[in-house]
């Protein structure tokens, strides 16, 4: 007969696909159920963890990369396994798993970006803001993209927090970011950029800018750069003023009282500018095969019928030469073979976690669940992540005591490590990525940087393999001559 589930003979096994924060969250609170025994084992197409941790938080801002911390305490539970460098729709598909898991978690995160839909859009030299992110983060499916940093200027368009990280790596000096974990071409390729004029350029107004306020502050203290902001753009529309008067939005408030200082301040003189601009709106990206300017309408504020204000294009235009643009307007999800999609929102239809055939009107798919940006959208920080994996979990156990999970055939990790041996498929450990981990800190000592990333995945693997033999060598004469090596 067998076992009760969720008990140590019979434990609650859980595949979760995608190992960045929301993942980590959706594990850490599995794991803090007491009265249930759970094996948790997370897949990801890299060998290495922390999604965007990793891959998208900017190298300068290295305290925030310290969440991890968390994670490995997850990950080093008995109850945890990583199969790192195995793809989900590649190497295991949706049908495998089901095999093996009475619930599957998917925190994919948002892999794409959102499109503008305006002429000149994929010119050469015109960006998505995201690529640029996963290049100076040593992403390896990034690392040989190529960016002109020999225009002198340089458009970025949206006012969110992506669109800060990208314009400061712009804006900083070597110096700056020699001490932080860049890619060392990125490092490399910035140290020989002609970046002068920055534009950031906001649909909207100043009282609806998307940054937070640390992130625009920053701006605002870096070595070589000025940021300039006209007083004009700071006579706020009624509605807007009437908004930031209120305080019900501290963030916004804030930032405006922050830009407002820039603007009294104005052009410090330091060699790099950063120009906000504000209501305006790309609507060309104009060149001959490659970006040579960027086309702007003017934007008027008008209420819709919820009160929210939008950007009403007017008839006033302008041309902004340029030669290099990065759209920072957003991430967009990606679809998962096998798993029900929403192309129109980039989220995977889910009713409080639970994937859904479709979005709204859907039927739950058994044993699905979804966690993070690929749930909810591409919003909020790090933290968000949190309450939005715990909302899954508590519905994946309400599904669990309710008996309407999924009954695998067989149920053990075992059995996953041999269906992907047989597939040919070199997986990572966690123990793997703790070596992996400390030669990228040894590589970085040089520069007194906390790491120096690896960029390619069969260097990760190589750098892995050539560790372990190492290290088994010595174990080995260590055992052949205990007391020779004890001496040394
Ligand atoms: P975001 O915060 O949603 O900002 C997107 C920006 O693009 C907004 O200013 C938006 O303007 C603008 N936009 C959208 N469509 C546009 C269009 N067609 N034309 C012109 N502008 C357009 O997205 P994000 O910057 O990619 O950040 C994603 C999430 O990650 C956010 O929650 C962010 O806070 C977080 N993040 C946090 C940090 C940090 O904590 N340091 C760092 C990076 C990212 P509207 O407001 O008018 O729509």
């Amino acid at each position: 007969m067998t076992a009760q589930l969720g008990t140590p003979d019979n434990p609650l096994r859980v595949a979760i696909i995608g190992s960045g924060p929301s993942g980590f969250y959706a594990a850490d609170h599995l794991q803090k159920q007491r009265d249930l025994t759970v094996q948790i084992d997370m897949f990801d197409r890299l060998p290495t963890p922390y999604g965007l941790v990793r891959g998208g938080v900017a190298p300068d801002h290295q305290k925030i990369k310290s969440v991890t911390k968390a994670y490995d305490r997850v990950a080093t539970a008995p109850n945890f396994h990583f199969f790192g460098h195995v793809e989900f729709g590649k190497d295991v598909m949706r049908d495998d798993l089901v095999k093996h898991y009475h619930a599957i978690i998917y925190a994919v995160g948002a892999q794409s970006d959102r499109r503008m839909g305006i002429p000149g859009e994929d010119l050469s030299g015109s960006h998505p803001a995201t690529e640029f992110v996963a290049w100076y983060n040593a992403h390896p499916d990034f690392a040989h993209f190529q960016f002109d940093l020999s225009q002198e200027n340089v458009a970025v368009v949206g006012l969110g927090n992506v669109a800060m990280d990208v314009i400061r790596i712009l804006a900083c000096t070597p110096d700056e970011l020699t001490e932080t974990d860049i890619a060392d071409y990125a490092l490399d390729a910035l140290k020989h950029s002609s970046v002068k004029n920055i534009y950031v350029l906001g649909r909207r107004g100043p009282a609806q800018s998307a940054f937070t306020n640390p992130e625009i502050k920053e701006l605002g203290e870096l070595d070589d750069a000025s940021i300039i902001v006209s007083p004009d753009d700071l006579q706020l529309d009624p509605i807007s003023q009437q908004y930031v008067d209120s305080g019900e939005d501290k963030v916004a408030t804030k930032n405006v009282e922050i830009l407002k200082e820039f603007a009294l301040q104005g052009d410090t003189g330091k060699p790099r500018k950063i120009y906000m601009r504000f209501c305006v709106s790309p609507v060309e990206i104009i060149g001959d095969g490659k970006v040579e300017a960027i086309k702007l309408v003017k934007n008027e504020l008008v209420a819709d019928d919820k009160g929210n204000l939008k950007a009403k294009p007017t008839d006033q235009f302008e041309t902004i030469p340029v030669g290099l643009v990065f759209r920072s307007v957003g991430y967009h999800g990606r679809a998962l073979p096998g798993v029900p999609f929403d192309d129109r929102s980039g989220t995977i239809p889910n009713d409080k976690g639970h994937v859904l055939t479709e979005a709204k009107t859907g039927q739950p798919v058994p044993g699905d669940y979804v966690v993070g940006w690929i749930k909810r959208g591409p919003s909020g920080i790090i933290g968000t992540n949190k309450p939005d994996s715990v909302e899954t979990v508590e519905t994946l156990l309400a599904d669990f005591r309710a008996g309407q999970l999924l009954t695998p055939t067989a149920p053990s990790t075992e059995a996953v490590q041999a269906l992907l041996q047989e597939r040919g498929v070199r997986v990572v450990s966690f123990a793997d990525w703790h070596i992996l981990d400390i030669i990228e800190q040894e590589r970085g000592e040089f520069r007194n940087a906390p790491r120096r990333k690896f960029s390619n995945v069969d260097e990760m693997l190589v750098a892995i393999a050539e560790r372990k033999a190492e290290q088994e060598r010595l174990q080995a004469a260590q055992a052949a001559a205990p007391d020779a090596m004890a001496a040394d």
